[in-house]
């Protein structure tokens, strides 16, 4: 028994992952087939070699040309059945999946409302077979127009009883710096949204004292360059506001050059609360349970260590509370009963 049995026997809960990002390259291809839809690649091999992100705008630019094989609703109701019969096997009970909305809406001319459904059809029929919860991040490109923010916090202020909890943002940094959203996450709070901007995964410290400061937001996506600001990681610890860390991610598009370059460890040793997330895991070419090893292997994280990080995610969900506690509550005594088993 060891510490890789109990990483993979561990209850897990994941709060960064984007639908899109997940589709299984066996899906992605049969959908692209059945569409009638030309992609860069003709098999999984091909695939893996188009996964190869020369830096983060690459990145997104394939991010873009795969969303094309998604054509009808029901391709969203199959990607987001899988991706919790996935997560179920990983023993993940929880997740919040972000899905950007806009960007499907307009190629496909579906409705919003339309759209919801059928990925609440996939997560239904996941939740019933596999007992896997998820709850809905709509995220907003911040490279386009700040108007499509504010649509997407109208769709997603609406769709609160339909399994969408918060606002987010993501894209590439650069091109749309927090202020260009304070109206519409303003508008966000203010609806009941939770806000949680992807900042910090490219750019430096002081963008995420932005989104802080004018986002008000309450995790960040990713908010790795905070470890080169004490001050700063010292507020998050304070302040109770998680980092969605996804190791991983930052390698393959290369936000870090390298593993050993990943903070996480001056990040977790500094008091910041520190989640564990696979981001796109299927682009990465990971899973939840591969960064949970990497995180001993690489970073000698312990078993204690990685079941605080995973009791992290679900303390700093955007569960009503006594969901919540039950969940953290189920958690400890399978740790317990784990560590008798795997240690
Ligand atoms: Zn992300």
């Amino acid at each position: 028994m060891s510490l890789e049995s109990f990483i993979r026997a561990m209850p897990k809960a994941e709060l960064h992952i984007h639908l899109e990002g997940s589709i299984r390259p066996h899906t992605l291809l049969q959908l692209a087939q059945r569409n009638g839809v030309e992609l860069p690649f003709s098999d999984e091999a091909g695939l893996r070699e188009y996964y190869r992100f020369t830096d983060f705008a690459h990145f997104i630019e394939v991010w873009y040309v795969i969303n094309k094989a998604l054509q009808t609703a029901a391709d969203f109701t199959l990607i987001t059945y899988e991706l919790g019969k996935e997560a179920a096997e990983q023993h993940t009970r929880y997740m919040e999946v972000t899905f950007t909305p806009t960007t499907t809406v307009e190629r496909l001319g579906i409705s919003y409302d339309d759209l919801l459904a059928a990925i609440n059809l996939g997560a239904d029929r996941a939740q019933q077979e596999f007992g896997v919860i998820m709850r809905w991040i709509n995220d907003a490109d911040r490279a386009r127009d700040p108007e499509l923010t504010l649509t997407t916090e109208q769709w997603a202020a609406a769709a609160q009883d339909r399994g969408v909890v918060a606002l987010g943002l993501g894209g590439f940094e650069p091109d749309g710096p927090p202020a260009e959203f304070a109206t519409a996450f303003a508008m966000g709070r203010k609806d009941g949204l939770h806000c949680i901007p992807h900042q910090g995964e490219y750019a430096g410290p002081e963008s995420i004292w932005q989104a802080i400061r004018l986002l008000h937001a309450e995790r960040i996506g990713h908010g790795i360059h905070a470890a080169e600001d004490p001050a700063l990681m010292e507020y998050l610890k304070q302040h109770g506001i998680a980092l969605e860390i996804c190791p991983t991610s930052n390698v393959c598009t290369r936000v870090v050059d390298k593993l050993a370059d990943h903070p996480i460890r001056t990040l977790f040793a500094a008091g910041v609360p520190v989640t564990l997330n696979s981001d796109d895991p299927a682009m990465f070419n990971t899973t939840l349970t591969d960064e949970y090893l990497l995180a001993a292997q690489h970073f000698g994280f312990s078993a204690d260590q990685l079941a605080q990080i995973s009791l992290n995610a679900v303390r700093y969900s955007f569960q009503p509370e006594t969901d919540k506690q039950r969940m953290i509550a189920e958690f400890e005594a399978e740790f317990e009963k784990l560590r008798a088993e795997h240690l």
